[in-house]
């Protein structure tokens, strides 16, 4: 599918259903904020339920049955399908197809459903509304979540769970509260539509603007700010380089609630068999990447043949230490279990604590050195000529 070749023909129903909730969330609902106002009553259950639909796309149809970064009991699994009902992102079979589908061929403008060189709108809403090729309902690789009966019956009675949760819910709230309008303006309307284009980022921004120190020959870039829109998945760098890792964010402060809200469901038992990327796996890859990266920028530097040389022989001294680093601490870890059933001396143990400790303080100072050589490279770069 070029952008330039005709277009194909327009999805009415999608187009009115995407459409009109923006136009009544720019217009009816700053009217009524400013003639009648809302109060805190509501602006508490928008919150509640704009961070229901988005947890439930972000932990349910993203991180768990897309992915299967982790397991979850039917509970949870019944509360996600009907938020994912709630968020009006289609059933999750076909939002599952979709997204599989964007990580198996990203960045291919031919079978990415939302790829992001078609542009900013394609990638964000156009996708959506019009018979693309890349776009048309294919289940063939999602056989597995049909053996899920929640999504069975989602995708079922999808239509009735989404009139329920998007007009007799906000409904509901409002009749107890005793403002209907106020309540279908605000839960109905405005939460539908900033749930909807916060998650529409990732397929857009997400894929623009960030950095790129998993795999820099994707599009997909972490980003801060996406990820405090989306509830942990601006991360998507790291994302579409370990897919099955049920974190987005991997370091402590990464702003990730969705990992956060996973990790707190498995001590309650809701969730388990959490699969994480280990430390020398990410640091792997990152390191990899900067390789790459200082290799191209090497071919603008002079004596280019001395720096390649140079990068290389850091390059390959750091891997083989990460490995030797990762191996030992392994052992050594598998050294505590063994040591409680007295198949291991403890010396041994000892010994390889110490290997460890000794390689960990190794691997620092190359990594200083490696970060001195990029830099060095960095700031011996040639301005280029046209
Ligand atoms: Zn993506
Ligand atoms: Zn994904």
């Amino acid at each position: 599918m070029q952008p330039s070749a005709k277009k194909p023909p327009i999805i009415w129903i999608n187009l009115l259903v995407l459409g009109i909730p923006p136009l009544v969330a720019l217009t009816i609902v700053p009217w009524y904020g400013f003639t009648h106002g809302y109060d805190l009553y509501e602006w508490v259950w928008f919150l509640v339920l704009i961070t229901f639909c988005e947890m439930s796309i972000t932990a349910g149809y993203h991180r768990l049955w897309s992915h299967k970064a982790y397991q979850a009991h039917p509970i949870l699994r019944f509360i996600f399908a009907l938020g994912g009902a709630c968020a009006l992102q289609n059933n999750c079979m076909v939002w599952a197809a979709d997204h599989r589908r964007h990580h198996r061929y990203v960045d291919d403008n031919e079978k990415d459903p939302y790829s992001a060189g078609l542009g900013f709108w394609y990638s964000h809403f156009g996708w959506m509304i019009r018979e693309y090729d890349s776009t048309k309902e294919d289940l063939s690789n999602v056989g597995d979540l049909f053996k899920d009966p929640i999504l069975v019956w989602q995708k079922k009675y999808y239509v009735h769970l989404t009139l329920l949760m998007n007009l007799g819910l906000p409904i509901l709230i409002g009749y107890l509260h005793g403002d209907i309008w106020g309540s279908l303006l605000l839960l109905g309307f405005l939460r539908l539509v900033l749930s909807q284009h916060f998650t529409y980022l990732i397929n857009s921004a997400a894929h623009m603007w960030g950095s790129r120190q998993y795999d820099p020959k994707q599009t997909a870039r972490d980003n801060g700010f996406i990820a405090f829109l989306t509830y942990g998945e601006g991360y998507h760098n790291y994302h579409h380089t370990f897919a099955w890792d049920y974190r987005n964010g991997i370091k402590w402060y990464h702003y990730d609630p969705t990992k956060w809200l996973i990790k707190t469901c498995s001590w309650l038992k809701l969730t388990y068999n959490l699969r994480a990327c280990s430390v020398w796996r990410q640091e792997r890859a990152r390191l990899d990447a900067q390789y790459h990266h200082a290799l191209a920028k090497c071919e603008k530097v002079l004596h280019p043949a001395k720096w390649r040389q140079q990068l290389e022989a850091e390059y390959q001294k750091l891997t083989q230490t990460m490995n030797h680093w990762a191996e030992v601490r392994q052992q050594w870890y598998e050294s505590k279990s063994r040591a409680l059933h007295e198949t291991l001396h403890e010396f041994d143990a000892e010994h390889l604590k110490q290997r460890y400790e000794e390689l960990k303080i190794r691997l620092r100072t190359q990594r200083r050195s490696w970060e001195n050589l990029l830099q060095h490279i960095a700031g011996n770069t040639l301005p280029q000529t046209a």
